[in-house]
């Protein structure tokens, strides 16, 4: 919100106190004529993106499925006045999209056309028109779920708290003032009054600051997985290090896309990089920014073509360091972070021997952060310890020097000042499980935004040579009671049940809850309603077909939301890299997913698969497009279930990375799809 804007709302607020004088005579709860039927769920909605399209209950009884922006032509010019001011018009396009995404009105359909849900004719009009193609994809989320959006036609004043009107409590549908002028209420009261929007606009605002008024807590974002912004906080061109980003663009049209590089010393690089329509171009950061260089990384699209970023790294870690190893060999990667935030959250970490834990933080923002990493420990000890992270720059903590040697953790990194910041987690490792001895390598995580009940995983095995760990923390004040449901290829489930002590985290080995030689997807839930944060770190010797001992670990933070559309920026079938994707289909039906490669070479080619109902798949891209060492066995990855199955998507992959000769450098990497 710019200077003028937070002006505008605080003398708005003053005159807003005064009729709140007015209205404290009026009696609690007080409610108009409901015209949406049913009162609002009381739990988060577990949507996190808007889906293309939505199922409308037509007049004549049919049921058609609508692209969801042609839908919503159709219900802002019968909800509001066309004329309005833009900012209104995009406020109740974006209100109208989330009520549509949320709701599930018939056993066959979203909506239907009336006030029982949201008015539809098939009517449109240019400026409404507009407002809807300006804000697609936008959402108004609340804690990373996107909101049911109740509205109504005008307010006496004050907007009504949910729970005073239909007996639910929801956090975001609280009463606030209203500036709309009317002396009577016409509609529930509950969450965005229509003419106080416009009201509102009017005076300057814009359509974030009316939703983030009348939707108490939401942020307002656009939930397109292809993004205009990726953040990333780790990255280096040291000597014994690579670092790359994949830039995918699945749209039809080119990007022009500008990494600024933020260096350890304050200074930033920029470079700009164009990626074809239906392509991925891969960017090496040497050639960037030179050599001996750590930063973090901002990518922008400069001409409006959402694209996903994603960073692989490969290394020969602590060459020379560690006793005089030869260093430990190896390669991690995650996708971006969509945008800066206040909190993280990490549920793995340790300090034992042989493990070097990092924490990268990226301060893109023009001033200092003051930034707290709370620890908490296996043993429910906590400690917190404070870091100053200049403008401009990036910061790396080793956690030993803040927790001392031998501590498994959880934490909660935080920004105390409401400066933004990004956070990731490399480790670095020798791991010595069942006397094995030395499965070197790394890997990495970008933090979770929220604790969540629900963290899904697609990957996962107990073949011999592989170790599934699951690492969840609890940052909240309270025990957390916790499932844990394993599907195997089969469809087959087998459930374990922990409980995990408040400010705590806890570890458990996947082949004590389910025995050895399984492939598994994984569903975690808190059933007592205390929100966690899961992780799944794995460790291995892979040793596909006659390639010997490619030893290393990979980790990725679950997803709280299963969905139907996936993308990836990264894969390869090269001489030496193996790429898999993994699908968990948590529906009880089968999921008919299309997977689509979007080549290097400006090509693209799909395979379809069938995921039985509740159980995993796993698919091989190297069998479907062979090896070769050219572009076009580079590939970007687009992952949908055809007939909207939620599905759940990870990209594990192997390798023996040999670039500039130096040959050898073996381990795997996996992220969950964007
Ligand atoms: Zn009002």
């Amino acid at each position: 919100m710019s200077k003028r804007d937070q002006f505008k709302r605080t003398a708005f607020a003053a005159a807003a106190a005064a009729m709140l004088v007015a209205l404290l005579a009026l009696p609690a709860g007080v409610a108009g004529a409901a015209t949406g039927a049913g009162g609002p769920a009381r739990t988060a909605s577990g949507i996190s993106a808007i889906p293309d399209t939505v199922r409308v209950l037509m007049p004549n009884g049919s049921v058609q499925t609508m692209d969801m922006d042609e839908y919503l032509k159709g219900v802002v010019p019968a909800e509001v006045d066309p004329s309005w001011n833009m900012d209104a018009l995009e406020a109740q396009a974006i209100a109208a999209r989330c009520y549509a995404a949320t709701a599930h009105k018939y056993p066959n359909a979203d909506v239907d056309t009336t006030t029982k849900s949201q008015v539809w004719t098939s009517a449109h009009d240019p400026r409404s028109d507009l407002a809807v193609e300006a804000t697609h994809k936008v959402a108004a989320l609340y804690q990373g779920d996107v909101i049911e959006a109740y509205y109504f036609a005008h307010c006496d004043g004050k907007t009504r708290n949910s729970e005073g009107v239909w007996g639910g409590y929801v956090p975001y549908l609280r009463g606030v003032s209203c500036p709309c002028g009317f002396k009577s209420m016409s509609g529930h009261g509950v969450g965005m009054c229509q003419e106080g929007a416009e009201v509102l606009a009017k005076a300057g605002w814009d359509y974030t600051d009316i939703l983030e008024h009348y939707y108490s807590g939401v942020t307002v974002e656009s939930t397109e997985q292809a993004a205009l912004q990726w953040y990333f906080a780790e990255g280096t061109t040291r000597t014994n290090f690579v670092t790359y980003f994949c830039l995918a663009n699945p749209q039809g049209d080119a990007a022009s896309v500008k990494l600024t590089y933020f260096l350890d010393d304050g200074r930033t690089v920029e470079r700009t990089h164009a990626v074809a329509a239906h392509a991925r171009t891969t960017v090496d950061a040497s050639r960037d920014v030179g050599p001996s260089k750590d930063f973090s990384c901002r990518v922008v699209s400069m001409n409006g073509v959402g694209i996903i970023a994603e960073r692989p790294m490969y290394f020969n870690y602590g060459v020379g360091q560690q006793g005089g190893q030869a260093g430990w060999t190896g390669g991690h990667d995650t996708m971006g972070a969509p945008e800066p935030r206040n909190d993280w959250y990490f549920a793995e970490g340790t300090t034992r021997a042989d493990f070097v834990t990092y924490l990268c933080i990226a301060n893109t923002s023009d001033a200092q952060a003051a930034v707290t990493v709370s620890y908490f420990l296996e043993s429910g000890q906590s400690k917190d310890t404070l870091h100053f992270v200049p403008a401009h720059a990036r910061q790396t903590i080793d956690a030993s020097a803040d927790i001392g040697a031998g501590k498994d953790f959880s934490c909660r990194v935080s920004s105390g000042n409401g400066q933004g910041i990004v956070v990731e987690r490399p480790m670095y490792f020798d791991y010595r499980a069942l006397d094995k001895g030395g499965w070197t390598g790394g890997h990495d995580a970008m933090g979770a935004t929220y604790p969540k009940t629900d963290w899904y995983f697609a990957e996962g095995t107990t073949r011999p040579s592989f170790a599934t760990y699951f690492c969840m923390a609890n940052p909240s004040d309270a025990e957390a009671n916790v499932k844990v449901a394993y599907m195997d290829s089969a469809g087959r489930t087998a459930v374990a049940q922990y409980v995990i002590a408040a400010r705590a985290r806890k570890t458990i080995d996947a082949a004590r809850d389910i025995g050895d030689g399984k492939d598994f997807s994984c569903r975690i839930s808190s059933t007592n309603g205390t929100a966690i944060v899961a992780e799944r770190p794995m460790y291995f010797d892979y040793q596909a077909a006659d390639r010997a001992g490619w030893t290393g670990g990979h980790d990725t933070m679950g997803t709280p939301y299963p969905k139907s559309d996936w993308f990836f920026a990264e894969g390869t079938a090269r001489p030496g890299f193996v790429t898999y994707v993994c699908v968990q289909n948590t529906s009880d039906k089968v999921a008919d997913v299309k997977v689509l490669y979007i080549k290097g070479d400006g090509t693209t080619s799909a395979e379809t698969v069938k995921v039985p109902a509740a159980s995993r798949s796993t698919i091989s891209a190297n069998d479907f497009l062979g090896t070769a060492d050219d572009a076009s066995h580079d590939f970007a990855l687009r992952v949908t279930a055809t007939n909207n199955a939620p599905v759940v998507v990870e990209r594990p992959m192997y390798f023996s990375y040999g670039a500039g000769g130096q040959g050898g450098w073996t381990g795997g990497h996996d992220t969950m799809g964007r």
